[in-house]
């Protein structure tokens, strides 16, 4: 797990910044679950690539509980419990630190940060393209020049293996495999299923398919999977989704690739991930879930969520070389002559904050002329040096430290005279 320094914690906390702005612009509400979950909750749909990579341990009460490895299981057990009886849609949005027993690599960390949004109640497609969308003003909002969507639909490959009756496990760890792409193994433990000849070669075929022509691979996929009434239905789904997005003006990369599966087990339609140039990682993953809520002891309830890495947004932020927007405020040293003037220094600092400067005291006691190099150094705007002479007519002296410049100003025009400069 890593230390933030104040550059880097800086870039972090403005990227959580616009998660939560996009959040407010497409209305969702933001709530706040707990790191610790217990185990049972966690582990429940998680998928074994996940489960296995869990930091589980035993509290003092003796209870078995874990870090959480994603955000979906604790907004899944708020909707089946405290908010079961909210209107729908419920659009809820969270963000925070999420724990994986990863191999630490460029991109992939043991501790880090996800702003995720779920959309709880709709079936309807125009609920999964609002997913999309969102994602899409993110990556933007974050400053990212462009992004790129890898889209598919779990619905396409479980259609198949339901009508050829092959086991849940089966299909999960089938999956789980084509979402590493190790493809030659996923077909090994679905030939060991006994799925027909005819199954196998739909698959076969199935996984080969790709591209940027949506409404293209869509028909090549709808040939491939027609004897499969299920798995027709999910691509017509895919199909209507996108044709929304497309309807919304907004122009997205979009990648739809027939053999796309996701880790984690309880996807049942849509599925996502984003990703930018030159950086081969996920930058965001998500997709449709209808079963889950159900799962956990709610009503049967649809939804479909998305969760973003906060730190691969940053690590594409500074592979593009983007500079950081940030609004700059005035900055402002305070620095007593004298020992005796320190509490006056305090009382003007208080005075500038409530008028929103931002503004350090000298606190080492140095000498003003030290205390002035220093500022200078760090790029300080100007410094108030607080003597008695000055305080005597209810002013200061303002220096101002790029210019080199210095005046007697009174206390009652400090905010504005520094505002306006
Ligand atoms: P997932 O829940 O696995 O789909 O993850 C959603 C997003 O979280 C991914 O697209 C990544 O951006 C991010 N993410 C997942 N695992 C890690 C990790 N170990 N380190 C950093 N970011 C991660």
């Amino acid at each position: 797990m890593r230390d933030f320094l104040p550059e880097e914690a800086h870039l972090m906390k403005f990227i959580e910044d616009k998660a939560r702005r996009v959040a407010q612009l497409y209305g969702y509400k933001e709530v706040i679950t707990p790191v610790v979950e217990s185990y049972e909750l966690l582990s429940a749909k998680a998928g074994e690539e996940v489960r296995s990579r869990m930091f589980v341990f035993k509290d003092l009460g003796g209870r078995d509980v874990a870090l959480r490895p994603e955000f979906t299981a604790s907004v899944a057990r708020l909707v089946a419990t405290v908010l079961r009886n909210e209107a729908k849609p419920l659009r809820l949005f969270c963000v925070g630190s999420i724990y994986r027993y990863d191999e630490p690599q460029r991109g992939r960390y043991r501790e880090f940060w996800q702003s995720n949004y779920e959309l709880i109640g709709s079936t309807k497609p125009e609920a999964d393209a609002e997913i999309l969308l969102l994602t899409d003003s993110l990556m933007k909002g974050a400053g990212l020049l462009s992004c790129a969507f890898k889209i598919g639909h779990v619905g396409v490959l479980r259609g198949i293996f339901d009508q050829e009756g092959i086991k849940d496990d089966a299909q999960s760890r089938a999956m789980q495999l084509m979402d590493k792409k190790q493809y030659d193994d996923a077909f090994r433990v679905i030939r060991e299923t006994g799925m027909t000849a005819r199954g196998l070669q739909t698959l076969e075929r199935l996984v080969q398919l790709r591209g940027k022509d949506v409404k293209g691979v869509a028909k090549e996929m709808k040939d491939c999977v027609r004897d499969y009434g299920k798995a027709v239905s999910a691509v017509e789904n895919l199909e209507e989704i996108l044709e929304l997005v497309s309807r919304s003006r907004t122009t997205l990369d979009v990648t739809v690739e027939a053999g796309f599966a996701r880790g984690l087990e309880y996807y049942t339609g849509m599925i996502v991930e984003v990703y930018v140039p030159d950086l081969n990682i996920a930058l965001g993953g998500g997709g449709r879930y209808d079963r889950l809520i159900e799962l956990f002891g709610g009503e049967p309830t649809p939804a479909v969520g998305i969760a973003h890495g906060i730190d691969r947004i940053m690590l594409g932020l500074q592979e593009q070389k983007t500079a950081l927007k940030v609004e700059e405020e005035k900055s402002v040293v305070i620095v007593p002559i004298s020992p005796s003037l320190i509490g006056d220094a305090l009382r003007l600092a208080q005075l500038l904050r409530t008028g929103g400067v931002h503004v350090e005291v000298e606190a080492m006691r140095r000498k003003t002329s030290k205390a002035l190099e220093d500022a200078n150094r760090k790029g300080v705007d100007f410094a108030v040096i607080v003597g008695e002479k000055e305080l005597k007519e209810d002013a200061v002296a303002l220096r101002d430290l790029r210019k080199r410049e210095q005046k007697a100003v009174k206390i009652e025009k400090l905010v504005e005279t520094i505002r306006q400069v």
